[in-house]
């Protein structure tokens, strides 16, 4: 008997009749004689309609009420999934985050698991039921607080229960039959990974991919928990994320082009060239509470012993860093701050770039012809990532996409999901 966790997103939940399709799909599970606990997110675009609620009473929510509001839709989808699997006369009990064990810090919206104490889940799965458990949500330990795991969080619940209830597979069902060399809604041709690292996977992930929450990859890392991407709406096997290391796993030069248009740049100019100086802007950035990216520091060619400094950082950060750096301009020294919301990333990574040569030369030749100007560039083992205009990133990814010869004959097949 094997112990499976399966994870369904909020586009496999978004309607009555898709509940019961995956309601059925988890009674398939159970009845091939497996322990099935299963992970689910709210329902369509629930929680961006609580946010946009929550925005229309007040400008400024406060991070307590949110994650009660938010943590409500995961609430629905679960209820309703177990109502549907019993009436189908399955057996199954829903839990929230609470219920579930799963104690995060207090960091509302963006809360981090430390622990999960699985006792009820794991009663649940010996009777021989289905548990299901409410999605991106835990709870703060120390004052019992509702919190939440940042958006997309459900699946980073999925793979800390999977590593919890150290569960043999962590099914992670989404709309499309698996992680893609590029999203597929912006290059028709690409086509599906069939098995991949999982530094591969956190590379892609932390590039833009959207396909996996990124704190789930890393948590699939650290606890080595293996994990299937696939369809809800089809048979498809998908794509196997491998966390242990197989030394039968070829390693592709490029296993996908992954793009992010949610940054910002921003330049800090005229900074004096003497040592310190990095240490000191980037302190002011760290204290704002920003998670910077890229980072490019031009050397001073002139006389007078300048630099810029340019760095990456999510658009919702954007506004505090800047007003930060401001505030500290005098003692810092520089001349002047500014930004830039126009920028568009794009990452190609494979884990077979560490023995070939000549990826970035690629890259940048085909970026080249497709008259792309690049204006940042940074590399990992397996990772380049460039900065260009945010209007020219899908026609970039296509054209980059083609030029690791990566294009599938046929396009693939979005099932639904609003990409949201
Ligand atoms: N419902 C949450 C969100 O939309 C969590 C998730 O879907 O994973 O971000
Ligand atoms: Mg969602």
């Amino acid at each position: 008997m094997s112990l499976i966790v399966q994870k369904f997103g909020g586009s496999s939940v978004a309607d009555a009749e898709k509940i019961k399709h995956v309601a059925r799909r988890v009674i398939e599970c159970a009845n091939d004689g497996n322990q099935v606990c299963v992970v689910v997110s709210a329902m369509g675009d629930t929680t961006d309609e609580l946010i946009d609620l929550a925005n229309s009473v007040t400008d400024t929510p406060r991070g307590r009420e949110m994650d009660i509001l938010l943590s409500a839709g995961e609430r629905i989808s679960m209820s309703l999934l177990a109502l549907a699997i019993n009436d189908m006369g399955g057996k199954a009990k829903s839990f929230t985050g609470f219920q579930a064990g799963i104690s995060t810090d207090s960091k509302h919206g963006e809360a981090r698991i430390f622990d999960i104490k699985p006792e009820r889940i794991k009663e649940v799965l010996e009777q021989g039921e289905v548990a299901i458990i409410a999605g991106f949500q835990g709870f703060d330990a120390t004052v019992k607080d509702v919190t939440t795991l940042g958006r997309g969080g459900s699946d980073t619940t999925a793979v800390a229960m999977a590593a919890a209830l150290n569960a043999d597979l962590c099914e992670i069902y989404t709309d499309v039959d698996g992680v893609y060399t590029a999203d597929p809604r912006v290059v028709p041709r690409a086509h599906r990974v069939f098995e991949i690292d999982i530094d591969s996977m956190l590379e892609l992930a932390s590039s833009g991919a959207k396909i996996l929450h990124t704190r789930a990859v890393e948590f699939a890392r650290r606890h080595q928990v293996d994990l299937q991407v696939r369809s809800t709406f089809s048979q498809d096997p998908g794509t196997y994320v491998y966390s242990k290391k197989r030394d039968d796993m070829e390693e592709p030069i490029v296993s996908g082009v992954a793009t992010d248009d949610t940054q910002s740049k921003i330049t800090v100019i005229g900074v004096p060239d003497i040592p310190g100086k990095a240490g000191e802007i980037f302190s002011v950035v760290s204290e704002a509470g920003a998670n910077i990216d890229m980072i490019v520091q031009n050397v001073s060619t002139t006389e007078d012993h300048l630099s810029d400094i340019s760095f990456t950082l999510p658009h919702s950060d954007r506004a505090k860093v800047v007003q930060a750096l401001k505030d500290q301009q005098s003692e810092l020294g520089f001349a002047q701050v500014t930004y830039d919301d126009e920028i568009g990333k794009l990452s190609v990574v494979g884990a077979g770039m560490k023995t070939h040569p000549g990826v970035s030369a690629k890259l940048f030749r085909a970026l080249a012809r497709a008259n792309v100007n690049i204006e940042m560039i940074s590399t990992s083992e397996i990772r380049i990532s460039v900065v260009t205009r945010a209007s020219q990133l899908k026609e970039a990814t296509r054209i980059v996409h083609s030029a690791f010869e990566l294009d599938a004959e046929q396009t693939a097949v979005v099932y639904a999901g609003t990409g949201r």
